[in-house]
């Protein structure tokens, strides 16, 4: 069974996959789908890119369109949680377009938008509700919503939510669902916390693996660019000088620091706009539809902002700045490299950043190829002593050296 006609959908889902035009489902759709469909409860280890929202939506609109598609007032028969704005305003949107032939209704609740429309719509019914906690908890206090009616529960990016602080939110949330239900949770990573939540949640689960982040990681291709702080932005400025970094996701460490990278890029003709904590929801939601749609070729983003953020055809990752944290590293160049789709990654790493780069390259387990010709290229932080380590130059493999990829064929792709 390799493609979707395979998996016993109902055939307003089909059509509505075959006009996304996807062929094949992704093998954490392969692997949950069939479970999801006999009502099972699921485990899944995932991360954003494998194709995890369609794999729990579309048994989700199967039960809805088998079990009549009635509605009541403030109760919704679905529940979807996420930490962010962004990956709840996400779901939806995938809700809506793999339920696009059926009649269905959806809405999504998040804070820091006007709370009386997301009343409204809950007023007049909805099949699928997709909520941040907080908000959520907030609609529930005012009674302007309650969870007795849902029969199918599912939990977002839960490591998220923990790193986030949400985990007492959601369990106040759960205490709240009738025990009869199914009950899906997703977490790219496992630690022992949420094995304990997804013990007390979850009943009898079926456990659904796939790719480790190591996977993803292996399908970029990446490089490193050592550069003095204050050139960064003169770097960045140059690279994007080569239309080829078309639709281009830049990370910086902090809210300011992607304001100026913003302002640099305005400057030098690119076209950019920045998402972070500071900006109002729907500054971001512009920004990140003008991104979609291409009306801007660079988006700065920090970690927190991007989280979730699902956009196709992202050629290349720039990380501004290195996280201190590998797994965010993890995260950010998983967004090049989207349901199977390659991808570049290229990071500017500045004196202080070499720990940060060392870190990195322990978990991805391996050591990230430096591209040297470049305008900005700093040797003496390429051939400083490792951090921590007493005179070790840095090795670098004859193998893995890229030329200006300004001037080969392929590079471009690599910067
Ligand atoms: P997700 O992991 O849910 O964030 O999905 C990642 C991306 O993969 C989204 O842009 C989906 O539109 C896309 N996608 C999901 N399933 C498939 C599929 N079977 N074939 C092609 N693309 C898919």
């Amino acid at each position: 069974m390799t493609d979707f006609t395979g998996l016993e959908l109902a055939q307003p889902i089909l059509r509505a996959i075959t006009d996304e035009g996807y062929t094949t489902p992704t093998p954490i759709q392969l692997k949950s789908i069939p479970a999801l469909l006999e009502g099972r409860d699921l485990l899944g280890v995932a991360q954003t890119g494998t194709g995890k929202t369609a794999a729990f939506t579309l048994p989700l609109l199967h039960r809805l369109a088998q079990n009549g598609e009635k509605l009541k007032s403030r109760q919704p028969r679905a529940l979807i949680i996420a930490p962010t704005r962004e990956l709840a305003a996400q779901i939806n949107d995938s809700v809506r377009c793999y339920g696009q032939h059926m009649h269905l209704r959806s809405t999504v609740v998040f804070g820091g938008a006007s709370i009386r429309p997301q009343i409204q719509a809950l007023n007049r019914g909805v099949h699928i509700l997709v909520a941040t906690p907080g908000r959520l908890l907030d609609l529930m206090n005012q009674r302007h919503l309650q969870l007795g009616s849902v029969e199918t529960f599912i939990l977002d990016e839960a490591d998220r939510m923990l790193d986030m602080g949400f985990i007492p939110d959601v369990k106040k949330i759960t205490a709240a669902l009738p025990n009869k239900r199914q009950t899906l949770l997703f977490s790219a990573t496992m630690p022992k916390s949420i094995e304990g939540l997804a013990a007390s949640l979850l009943n009898d689960p079926v456990r659904v693996e796939v790719a480790p982040a190591a996977t993803t990681v292996e399908k970029v291709e990446q490089h490193v660019l050592f550069v003095a702080k204050d050139k960064k932005r003169s770097l960045l400025g140059e690279l994007l000088k080569n239309k080829d970094i078309a639709r281009v996701l830049v990370f910086t460490r902090t809210k300011h620091g992607a304001d100026r990278v913003v302002r640099h890029l305005q400057q030098c003709g690119v076209k950019s706009d920045a998402i972070h904590g500071n900006k109002a929801q729907n500054a971001r939601q512009r920004a990140l539809k003008s991104f979609r749609n291409g009306r801007i070729r660079a988006l700065v983003a920090t970690d927190i902002a991007a989280r979730g953020i699902d956009v196709d055809g992202v050629t290349h990752v720039i990380n501004f700045d290195l996280p201190n944290e590998p797994e965010s590293y993890v995260h950010r160049i998983g967004r090049t490299a989207r349901a199977g789709a390659g991808g570049i990654a290229l990071s500017f790493c500045d004196h202080e950043e070499r720990a940060y780069l060392r870190n990195i390259e322990k978990v991805i387990r391996q050591s990230v190829p430096v591209l040297e010709d470049q305008p900005f290229h700093a040797a003496e932080i390429a051939n400083a002593p490792a951090p921590g380590k007493r005179s070790q130059q840095r090795k670098r493999n004859p193998n893995q050296r890229r030329r200006n990829p300004g001037r080969t064929k392929r590079a471009p792709k690599a910067a």
